[in-house]
């Protein structure tokens, strides 16, 4: 009985452990993009930390048929190449979308948590007012 205890409490922590190891892999080309997410958070006093370390990988895809995706299954942020070369504010809202999905629970609502895209001008042009939207809607969350 002692054993079997033991064995259950041993899985229980390298569970633990693997769970909260950390992200292991983020796609060269979206490190800045994602280490920017992590100082906007900082900036603004959101904890982002223990949900964020739940992400196994933040990857590329092609032809994925979905601008991005948020499988919180296998713990992987897919961002589909597409959307990558429309331009930087493009890339920016389909990477904080999934992880205001990820991290936060964050629903569909307007600007960068809308379920469809818009063109980068506007995303350029919008930029700052979606993103006080965005963190607003991560406050009332919290
Ligand atoms: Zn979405």
């Amino acid at each position: 009985m002692i054993s079997i205890l033991g064995l259950l409490c041993y899985y229980g922590v390298s569970y633990y452990n693997y769970m909260n190891s950390g992200v292991i892999y983020v796609d060269p080309s979206l490190e800045t993009m994602v280490e920017e997410w992590k100082s906007e958070m900082t900036e603004h006093g959101i904890p982002y930390e223990d949900q964020y370390k739940r992400i196994r990988r933040i990857e590329i895809v092609n032809d994925y048929g979905v601008a991005g995706q948020c499988d919180h299954t296998n713990r992987i942020i897919r961002i589909d190449r597409n959307q990558l070369s429309k331009g930087y504010y493009t890339s920016k809202v389909i990477l904080w979308h999934e992880l205001g999905h990820y991290v936060f629970d964050l629903d569909h609502t307007d600007g960068i948590m809308k379920s469809h895209t818009y063109s980068e001008e506007l995303y350029k042009q919008n930029w700052e007012e979606m993103k006080v939207e965005y963190l607003n809607q991560i406050r009332n969350g919290l």
